[in-house]
């Protein structure tokens, strides 16, 4: 018998403030969401692996200007970009991730490239883009990801000395861009997987590295139990493992998703100052997308039905 197949992607967490105040603000954010899941659903229903849906889904993602992925990124402190991104199969764990870069135009496809070679699991930095250009990847000028509105976000965490997650830019700059993107999916053969990428945190330390590219913290995916994406505050994630902890709950504990979610969002995260929220669907396709945030941009498809999205509680 065929799973129902599910797929749910997210494009941060945070504020959102200047959404909040204005519907029509929220509108090009819906729509974005909106095509991409019914892309990647409309793959799910005709067959698609729940590792090509995630995959697909996060592209057309880190390629939307809307969003802290691909263009359209989030700089460092030296007014760098550096990118992060992974990707997990649940069927038999292989995992492959990118941190760091900052030539390769979709570092989700790099990640997938890193899990396909299946030698090592992280690469990092130069030799990250350097694996990606030997693997014939689209590479582009650093300059590629650069936009106008996240130089503002940069020059007002700056002046705040702070380091900011994409989505709580305040004042946020109209028509800036938010959110680190993920997707999770579950497919017709029962399989999960769980892709994620990120420009990071606006004024990030040069070098610093997320939760997003490391298995277990930002992204994992196992057939036993969850495929789960993180987004947030990207240190206290990496503390807390949310990702694998969701997993864990389930796996060892006997928790169903939302309480397994549940905890690590709403308890275990702001326990220690842990700011964000997560996407998860299980091997039975429970969806679960709770955020300790005011908003995390969202949506969700199951099977035929109508994809939903969602930006606020
Ligand atoms: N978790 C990401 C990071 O810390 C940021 C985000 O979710 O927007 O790099």
């Amino acid at each position: 018998m065929k799973t129902t197949p599910v797929i749910a992607i997210h494009g941060g967490a945070g504020t959102i403030a200047s959404v909040a105040s204005d519907s029509s603000a929220a509108q090009p954010y819906r729509d974005a969401l909106h095509a991409v899941v019914s892309a990647a659903q409309a793959a799910l229903l005709r067959g698609a692996s729940a590792l090509d849906a995630v995959c697909m889904a996060v592209e057309l993602l880190e390629d939307c200007p809307l969003f802290n992925a691909g263009h359209g990124a989030v700089f460092t402190h030296d007014e760098t970009h550096e990118l992060d991104a992974a990707v997990m199969n649940g069927a038999d764990l292989r995992a492959g991730a990118v941190a760091g870069v900052s030539r390769i135009r979709r570092p989700v496809r790099a990640a997938r490239a890193v899990m396909a070679d299946g030698t090592h699991v992280l690469l990092g930095g130069v030799g990250a883009d350097n694996f990606a250009r030997e693997h014939g990847l689209e590479m582009v000028d650093p300059s590629y990801f650069s936009t106008e509105a996240r130089r503002q976000q940069l020059k007002l965490a700056r002046v705040a000395d702070r380091v900011a997650l994409d989505h709580d830019g305040a004042p946020l700059v109209e028509g800036s861009k938010f959110g680190t993107v993920g997707a999770v999916a579950l497919d017709m053969h029962g399989h999960l997987a769980a892709a994620t990428s990120t420009g990071g945190m606006t004024n990030k330390r040069v070098g610093r590295i997320g939760d997003s590219p490391l298995i277990g913290a930002g992204t994992y995916a196992d057939d036993l139990t969850a495929a789960v994406s993180c987004t947030g505050s990207g240190e206290m994630f990496i503390r807390a493992v949310a990702a694998y902890d969701v997993c864990a709950r389930m796996r060892y504990a006997g928790q169903s998703l939302k309480d397994a979610c549940d905890a690590v969002v709403m308890q275990t995260l702001p326990a220690i100052d842990g700011r964000g929220g997560l996407i998860a669907v299980d091997r039975l396709g429970n969806v679960c997308l709770p955020f300790n945030t005011e908003g995390m941009y969202r949506a969700h498809a199951r099977g035929a039905e109508a994809p939903q999205t969602a930006i606020h509680r």
